[in-house]
């Protein structure tokens, strides 16, 4: 097989994604182009970029969901490549296919594997072919009432009735009883077919404790797969992840391997090329399950960066110009602990409704092992349009203990004003006995994170003292730019925009 130099690659996205790529693209001589909305206009990601092209709208739909308008930006921009990041088009399989019909390389499977995994039944199938453990449920959609009541009696109650082509936690219900099957499953249908224009929908065992485990794979053209360890995902709000880990504290060696093997077997099983997650559940009793295969980049990969020391998106790079992976399974280690915080404009005292509004004040932690992704800087603004995330925050120190603390501390120096943020309940989840323990499950947020019985006082003490060192920074920031240091004759000349450096 011949390799090809990739020399120009079009992000398919935008915020902390499209700078991140962007950043390995630089790093390997290769020229980025960002494509963006009208709302992102002054983003960072579209200054970063070697050449930017409007999309023209501001909804999603016209723009970064707009196949057609991204594939003629990447056409006039010459672009050799796509990357479409996490979201969007990253996992539509008529995206993958027109990109490649275009005679552009897709950074990413091929259509008909994400046309596969992404419909989850179809999933469930392949690999239990392949001798992987599925969750108990229905191999095909359910139709009726009374198919779907006879299958949750021979499973068993609890279960879950779930979106086939679901995503983001959308389209899914939790069924205790029997007599909540028939609105639950009328109602998921009907928040499927909104969401994603098809209503089929399934039904699994509920698994009980259960704790949110996934593996990182890579896989090349020439039939080698590899797994780079698991991260542990299982602090969630809404069956959607904020806070992960890795090592995983519920692994032993021994099941780290199996479930690796698993994920690699998975992999093959659908002919997966491209980096890539395979999600398991697992339950109290040890026992794991395949639950899904995310065709993509994953949000919480720096973690796996963090402690195996690669680029993952380099590494996507390179498997698309056709070249092997130069790694063995056992020469894959990694080192210490890491763990990522997902920053978000939330408000997490009101159930973790997203918050709008403009970054008035932006200042991130720095320092030994911390790593923020971020999209933004002060002045921008967290809009209605899109996913309310500000930033990621990881950390990586040698053990667990020190990770935790590590991370209190960046937590503690972030500081956010102008939207609320899910910095508090971090923290909160960084000294929490369960967290500290390593023994929860994704049922932490409502076991533990009980904002009823919060003492007020002490929330507002804590509001209080945060509002005052902000308002210290703010006017020591006030101070510091109005102190202008100027030499005798000297003329102040325009930086930035105006100089030329920002023209492409
Ligand atoms: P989506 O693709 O919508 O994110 P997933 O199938 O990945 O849906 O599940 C999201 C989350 O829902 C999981 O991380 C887990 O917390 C919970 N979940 C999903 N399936 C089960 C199950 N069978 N038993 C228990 N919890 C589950």
């Amino acid at each position: 097989m011949t390799t090809r130099k990739i020399q120009k690659v079009l992000v398919a996205n935008r915020g902390e994604i499209a700078l991140r790529i962007m950043r390995t693209l630089k790093e390997m001589h290769i020229r980025s182009v960002a494509a963006y909305s009208e709302v992102d206009i002054s983003m960072p990601f579209v200054r970063y970029a070697d050449e930017a092209y409007s999309l023209t709208g501001k909804e999603a739909r016209e723009t970064y969901l707009d196949i057609g308008k991204i594939i003629s930006a990447a056409k006039k921009s010459g672009a050799d490549a796509i990357h479409p990041g996490y979201g969007f088009l990253s996992e539509n399989s008529q995206f993958a296919r027109e990109t490649e019909r275009a005679g552009i390389i897709f950074i990413g499977p091929g259509a008909e594997t994400i046309r596969l995994m992404g419909d989850k039944t179809e999933a469930r199938k392949i690999v239990a072919g392949y001798g992987i453990p599925v969750v108990p449920g229905t191999a095909e959609a359910v139709t009726d009432l009374k198919e779907a009541a006879d299958i949750a009696g021979q499973i068993g109650y609890p279960v879950l009735v779930k979106a086939a082509a679901g995503g983001g936690g959308k389209g899914m219900r939790l069924v205790t009883e029997e007599s909540e099957l028939e609105s639950s499953l009328r109602g998921a249908q009907s928040e499927a077919a909104s969401a994603f224009g098809d209503g089929r929908i399934f039904i699994e065992k509920y698994i009980l404790g259960p704790r949110h485990i996934e593996f990182q794979i890579l896989a090349d053209l020439h039939g080698n797969v590899v797994h780079l360890f698991e991260r542990e995902c299982s602090i969630q709000r809404r069956h959607q992840k904020v806070v992960e880990e890795t090592p995983s504290l519920a692994l032993s060696p021994a099941l780290r391997q199996v479930m690796g093997r698993s994920a690699v077997g998975a992999a093959r099983a659908c002919g997966y090329v491209n980096a890539g997650t395979v999600e398991f559940i697992l339950g109290d009793d040890g026992n794991y399950y395949f639950l899904e295969m995310n065709t993509r980049l994953q949000v919480e990969h720096p973690i796996t960066e963090l402690t195996t020391g690669l680029d993952i998106v380099r590494e996507q790079i390179r498997i698309a110009e056709g070249e092997a992976i130069s790694m063995s399974q056992e020469s894959i280690t990694r080192r210490g602990h890491a763990i990522e915080c997902r920053i978000y404009a939330e408000d997490v005292y009101g159930n973790f409704l997203p918050d709008t509004g403009t970054l008035k004040t932006l200042r991130e932690p720095a320092g030994n092992g911390i790593r923020v992704d971020s999209g933004v800087e002060a002045g921008s603004d967290i809009s209605v349009y899109y996913d309310p995330m500000i930033a990621k925050l990881s950390v990586w120190d040698n053990t667990r203990e020190n990770a935790i603390e590590k991370m209190i501390r960046a937590l503690d120096d972030y500081v956010i004003t102008g939207v609320k943020t899910t910095i508090p309940f971090c923290t909160f989840v960084m000294k929490s006995a369960p967290f500290r323990s390593g023994k929860y499950s994704t049922h932490f947020v409502q076991e533990n994170w009980k904002v009823d019985d919060m003492d007020p006082s002490s929330l507002s003490q804590e509001a209080l003292d945060r509002a005052l060192v902000v308002a210290a920074t703010q006017l020591l920031d006030r101070d510091r730019s109005s102190f202008q240091p100027r030499k005798e004759g000297e003329k102040r000349s325009h930086s930035g925009w105006m100089d030329g450096r920002f023209e492409r």
